[in-house]
């Protein structure tokens, strides 16, 4: 009789497990080049809706290609330009291959991009604004894909994929497609005329999830009106994704000004840093990164690579995110 009193009781305790409420976080989860650290190519990010939807934005060049085991399932690649360090012109041989300083990039990614590598072997949409949509779609299908994959969201419009809402907005950078992502005569041709391909403007994103939570991943940018009037007085962005590497877009000080000033998100979490970030996990000192932690006002998340964080709709960090580790 007592067994079975403990059976029923264990019974109970499964089933109350079965029916509690899903965790309403959406998952972040930084695929950068060295394991718990913040590198100077780093730009992955998974972004994991609570119902499941996995969004990989800018593959870059720390993702291992399709077969990278961190991938999973990809149901939407975002690629917010068409620079070799976004949509990926080469990759890492493996996770953790090289240095965090000095990366093995030594897998190359074109002309494809390793963007439609992976898309082609998850069987992903690709989600692209400005004159974008018809590069990949054309890539797509040149390797056997269906080229429907490529789907558009143009500024002011947006895109309702796997429950997230697809928006991108402006960003103030360039956007040239390198001849080597054209191939053949006219790519060499126009190698040698030193002219890119256009496909438009360069976009970041807004992404508004299943949970209410609105993101904000600025792609590489300047300082636009936009961050102001669109992102958080339309969207009303609670968590931001900010490039703050300086040279070839904001640094820490612009990036520090979007933030507090026209964004005014729950929480940040740098991106593109082009440097060491981090050493052992930790801040390194007189660094960029820490820079910009110290000039914002919102708890400001390092990505380490691999650590997933969860925010809830409010932009807060649920968790993931450790003091003193990732953040200051
Ligand atoms: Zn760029």
């Amino acid at each position: 009789m007592k067994k079975i009193t403990m059976l029923f009781a264990a019974l109970a305790v499964v089933s109350t497990a079965a029916i509690a409420a899903p965790n309403q976080h959406v998952r972040v989860t930084p695929l950068g080049g060295i394991d718990g650290e913040f590198c100077p190519q780093d730009r992955a990010l998974i972004f994991e809706d609570p119902n499941g939807t996995r969004i990989l934005y800018d593959p870059g060049r720390t993702v291992a290609g399709a077969e990278d085991p961190r991938l999973g399932k990809i149901d939407i690649i975002l690629v917010s330009h068409m620079h070799g360090d976004h949509v990926g012109n080469a990759h890492n041989k493996a996770p953790n291959s090289g240095t965090c300083a000095n990366p093995d990039v030594s897998v190359s990614d074109v002309p494809n991009t390793g963007a439609v590598n992976i898309a082609l072997a998850k069987k992903s949409k690709i989600v692209t604004g400005s004159d974008m949509p018809p590069f990949f779609a054309a890539k797509l299908k040149a390797n056997g894909g269906d080229p429907a994959n490529s789907v558009l969201a143009r500024f002011g419009g947006s895109v309702l994929l796997g429950g997230v809402r697809i928006a991108t907005v402006t960003a103030m950078h360039s956007n040239g497609v390198d001849p080597d992502f054209i191939g053949g005569e006219l790519g060499k041709e126009m190698k040698e005329a030193g002219i890119y391909g256009d496909v438009g403007l360069a976009t970041g994103f807004v992404l508004q999830f299943s949970n209410g939570l609105v993101a904000y991943l600025s792609g590489d940018t300047g300082v636009t009106a936009d961050q102001e009037f669109v992102v958080r007085d339309l969207y009303h962005a609670k968590l931001a994704v900010m490039n703050m590497g300086d040279g070839f877009t904001t640094g820490p000080r612009e990036a520090a000004y979007v933030i507090n000033d026209l964004v005014k998100p729950a929480s940040v979490i740098p991106s593109h840093a082009n440097e060491v970030g981090t050493v052992n996990g930790k801040v390194r000192p007189g660094s960029k990164t820490e820079a910009f932690l110290k000039l914002v006002h919102v708890p400001a998340y390092v990505p380490l690579s691999g650590r997933t964080m969860e925010f809830d709709a409010q932009g807060h960090c649920a968790a993931g995110c450790q003091p003193g580790a990732n953040a200051l």
